[in-house]
């Protein structure tokens, strides 16, 4: 493939078990683990999407189980364009921490503000949600994110989330 458009690093943060490899592999892999260690993690994948005329090329990180142990760090933001911010639909408390996920991000990236989305993963387990339509979006309206809902297992909404982060980096001035 020729030389891309653009090139541009993406990062997956949320709490341990929300989904955040399964995401990642899903979208890179086209691959599901119903059983995956959340200690395993991945690192990186890289990835080329074409939106619209344009051909971008991702650098997607994961924090591969550090975030268990909140030694995210600002190596782990530097550079990023947008931050993919996930929590699991059948665990209210996943939601409630993304607040102090936004926090971490405050304090480690500077000017450009990276885009952030939010996405609500497992949408394929109705019978254990514990977070509606209308509070997810709310809380990611007040705090100016487009919020998105998923699931890695039946690929529902996956591709849209990278594209529509890939989509808003190309519209930020
Ligand atoms: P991470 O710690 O945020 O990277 O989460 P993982 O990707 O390791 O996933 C944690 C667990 O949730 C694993 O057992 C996955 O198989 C499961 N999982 C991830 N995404 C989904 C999903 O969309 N639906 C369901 N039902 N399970 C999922």
């Amino acid at each position: 493939m020729s030389r891309p458009d653009h090139v541009f690093k993406l990062l997956l943060v949320g709490d341990a078990g929300v989904g955040k490899s399964s995401m990642l592999l899903r979208f890179t892999d086209d691959t599901f683990e119903e059983h995956m260690a959340s200690t395993i993690g991945v690192d990186f994948k890289v990835k080329t999407i074409r939106v619209g005329e344009l051909t971008v090329k991702l650098t997607i990180w994961d924090t591969a189980g550090q975030e268990r142990f909140r030694t995210l760090t600002s190596s782990y933001y530097r550079g990023c364009q947008g931050i993919i911010l996930v929590f699991d639909l059948t665990s209210q408390q996943s939601l409630l921490n993304i607040q102090n996920w936004l926090k971490e991000i405050d304090v480690f990236t500077a000017p450009p503000e990276p885009v952030k989305l939010l996405v609500g993963n497992k949408a394929d387990l109705p019978d254990e949600r514990e977070v509606s339509d209308d509070d997810a979006l709310a809380f990611a309206r007040v705090r100016g994110m487009l919020y998105l809902e998923a699931s890695a297992k039946t690929r529902a909404g996956i591709r849209q989330a990278f594209e529509e982060a890939v989509r808003r980096i190309l519209d930020t001035p």
